[in-house]
């Protein structure tokens, strides 16, 4: 097997730094045997509400579910028109649809990645419920001129925050901009858990009561079923876990920017040409992932998966393009997506990132860039 230099991620290397304080969160629940709700998941859901500074945050099973809750918690299904970025995770759109309600795509900035609002606007019309941004790559996309549109057409906005935990606008946190916001803790994440996990926030008291409804069967009190809803819950183990690891959510995130400021510079220094991600004035970007532009990227992941460095697209189509919409799509509305989709490439980046690997990775990329 060939020997890998630079994981995509390293997930062992954070567990490691913090092996006592999990191994003993693990145990702790099971000993309690607190396996499904509980006290370690109301403190997980009280600590991500004081992070995030909101009234309420309830948690569910994942970071799908989120969305899907959100949306029925605000009455959207059958004949309602959603608005979601046509460059996203799939969850985006397919909670949409999973609700009954349809998803329209916009397209995208070349250099941020996030919805263009005055594409938004353009897709507004009466059956027009909802707008998803979505924070891509740990970038805020631009809430003030979304809010604007949405505030000035009566529409709701659920922030897709499921890749920006502790990203903000003007020292303002990213999913406190719309009506609710949705997170995931899925173990890759900035904040993420050691299997599914998934919350929400808002400071809007009807919004959560109905939310926190759905997601455990429609009870409110037990056996009180007021509505059929659903389960998506989140287990003890996770919430002790999460409990864990908010403490040093902020730290690595810091630690992810600095890792990133570092690949721009060498890639600066190394005098290559790719494009480097560009952050509009006053955003603070998070930096999941470190997303970069470059020419024959088939060509130079290869190169570098040969030397141990392992690389990924998010994502490699535009949902408009995937097979599940192309036949309602119109192609010729998402230039930009479909553009800049031949050049993007996610270069390792975690917390725990070495400089000497990210020398490595910039040393290797120029390698590959000159080899044609
Ligand atoms: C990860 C992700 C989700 C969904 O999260 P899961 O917990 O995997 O369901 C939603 N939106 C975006 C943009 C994501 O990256």
């Amino acid at each position: 097997m060939k020997e890998v230099r630079v994981p995509f991620v390293d997930l062992y290397a954070q567990y490691l730094n913090i092996k006592d304080e999990i191994d003993n969160a693990i145990s702790t629940v099971i000993k309690e045997t607190g396996f499904i709700g509980g006290k370690h998941v109301s403190s997980f859901e009280k600590s991500f509400a004081n992070y995030q500074n909101t009234k309420h945050c309830i948690s569910c099973a994942n970071g799908t579910d989120s969305i899907e809750i959100l949306l029925q918690a605000m009455g959207i299904g059958s004949g309602d028109e959603v608005i979601v970025p046509a460059h996203t995770w799939i969850s985006t759109s397919e909670a949409v649809s999973n609700v009954g309600a349809t998803p329209v795509f916009v397209d995208t900035h070349s250099a941020y990645y996030s919805m263009l609002p005055d594409h938004v606007e353009k897709k507004i019309n009466a059956k027009t419920k909802a707008i998803i941004p979505v924070h891509l790559y740990g970038l805020p996309a631009p809430m003030r001129e979304i809010c604007a549109i949405a505030k000035s057409h009566g529409l709701k906005i659920i922030e897709d925050c499921a890749q920006a935990h502790g990203a903000s606008i003007e020292n303002q946190k990213v999913g406190t901009f719309g009506d609710a916001a949705s997170f995931s803790f899925y173990p890759g994440k900035n904040l993420g858990a050691y299997g599914d996990a998934g919350g929400i926030t808002t400071n809007n008291d009807q919004i959560a009561e109905k939310a926190r409804m759905i997601s455990n069967h429609g009870q409110q009190g037990k056996h009180n079923h007021l509505i059929e809803g659903r389960n998506s819950r989140l287990d003890g183990i996770q919430a002790a876990i999460l409990n864990v690891k908010i403490k040093f959510l902020n730290q690595w995130n810091e630690q992810r920017f600095i890792a990133a400021q570092k690949y721009n510079q060498r890639i600066a220094d190394s005098n290559i040409k790719v494009v480097t991600p560009s952050i509009p004035e006053g955003y603070k970007h998070v930096f999941h992932l470190y997303v970069i532009q470059v020419p024959q990227r088939a060509t130079i992941s290869q190169y570098l998966d040969q030397h141990g460095i392992q690389t990924a697209v998010h994502y490699p189509l535009p949902l408009p393009v995937a097979n599940c919409y192309k036949n309602k799509s119109n192609l010729n509305e998402f230039p930009n997506s479909i553009s800049y989709q031949q050049n993007i490439l996610s270069l390792p980046i975690f917390p725990e990132i070495t400089d000497d690997q990210i020398d490595y990775v910039v040393e290797k990329l120029k390698a590959a860039l000159q080899s044609f």
